[in-house]
């Protein structure tokens, strides 16, 4: 019986030193047999990129923080029927069944946590969500969290012949987002910490074959080899992202004046450097004391593909913050 006992609990750790266990969100599995075309959903533009995550719309000035995935099934009146899975276990963490209140029409977002890192995925444009499904409640891989639609509120809508699920990997910018938020926008959607903005992605397909090829594949280095556009320098208040993201911690620091922040153009911290004074330098200091926060580092090369997330933008040779990147630093220290 003890022995029985030993086998069973080598078996429980084995599978949590495990790799995660992930599917697809929907059956349509061509992207992983290198058809772009019959897995990405154009839109109205038309070319198979437009569906692609990044600055593939408008002639690369518009981002697209997800993929477009297209629908395999429909029904007579040729409305999508593809059930929409979860990719991984996890808890339902939002749903939105007022497709009226979003340009992702009804949507979902799961929670999990992956290699130790707390993840979100997003399931958008739905046609309708699984009956019972409700926040806070676990889901199974493969769950079946409602079906691909065109639901959304936008003027143009999404013909049924463009139906397709729009799905999003991300990690949360600040769990305080709400109160952020509250005070500028007093009228805002009833989201909470599940708005847009609070949301900062990477490229899902890119992840979604990178982990076809190794299901192996750590999810937390995954994130840290993701390109960083720029470094900025924030004060060293006490992080929520620090708190939430201890894997990203860098070097030991004992008494630090400042943050370094190592951002994806996307908008996802990456890496975090606890600095000294010695390191940042006066001017950075006095800066830093004035309450603005200090670009350090660009990488021009990044920074100019990921140009249409507007984070940086061009000053004279270099780059300065914009005015939505200096709201994403107040949005990543706010307390
Ligand atoms: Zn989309």
């Amino acid at each position: 019986m003890k022995i029985g006992g030993w086998v069973i609990l080598l078996l429980v750790s084995a599978t949590h030193a495990g790799a995660v266990d992930l599917c697809l969100p929907t059956a349509n599995d061509a992207l992983l047999r290198g058809r772009d075309a019959d897995f990405y959903q154009p839109t109205v533009e038309g070319t198979v990129e437009s569906g692609s995550f990044g600055c593939v719309r408008r002639g690369g000035r518009r981002f697209h923080e997800g993929i477009d995935i297209k629908c395999l099934q429909r029904d007579a009146r040729g409305e999508s029927i593809d059930p929409v899975h979860a990719v991984g276990e996890g808890t339902v963490a939002f749903i939105n069944s007022k497709p009226g209140l979003s340009n992702y029409g009804r949507y979902v977002v799961l929670e999990h946590v992956w290699d130790g890192v707390e993840v979100f995925t997003l399931y958008a444009h739905l046609r309708d969500v699984a009956g019972g499904l409700a926040v806070g409640q676990s889901v199974q891989k493969g769950q079946v969290l409602g079906r691909v639609g065109r639901s959304t509120n936008t003027k143009e809508g999404i013909t049924p012949d463009r139906a397709h699920l729009h799905f999003e990997i991300n990690l949360m910018l600040n769990p305080n987002f709400r109160a952020w938020y509250a005070k500028r926008d007093p009228k805002a959607p009833p989201f909470g910490n599940f708005n847009g903005r609070n949301l900062v992605g990477l490229d899902p397909a890119a992840f979604l074959r990178a982990y076809a090829a190794n299901r192996k594949l750590n999810f937390a280095e995954y994130v840290a080899r993701q390109p960083v556009a720029f470094t900025v320098l924030v004060g060293a208040r006490p992080l929520r992202w620090v708190e939430r993201h201890p894997e990203q911690l860098r070097g030991n620091q004992a008494a630090p004046v400042a943050y370094e922040v190592a951002v994806t153009g996307w908008g996802m911290p990456v890496a975090v450097w606890p600095r000294s004074a010695e390191e940042i330098g006066a001017a950075a200091q006095r800066q830093l004391q004035r309450g603005q926060p200090v670009l350090q580092r660009v990488d021009g090369a990044v920074a100019e593909s990921t140009a249409c997330r507007q984070l940086l933008e061009r000053a004279g040779s270099g780059w300065r913050l914009s005015v939505s990147g200096r709201e994403w630093v107040e949005l990543l220290t706010y307390r």
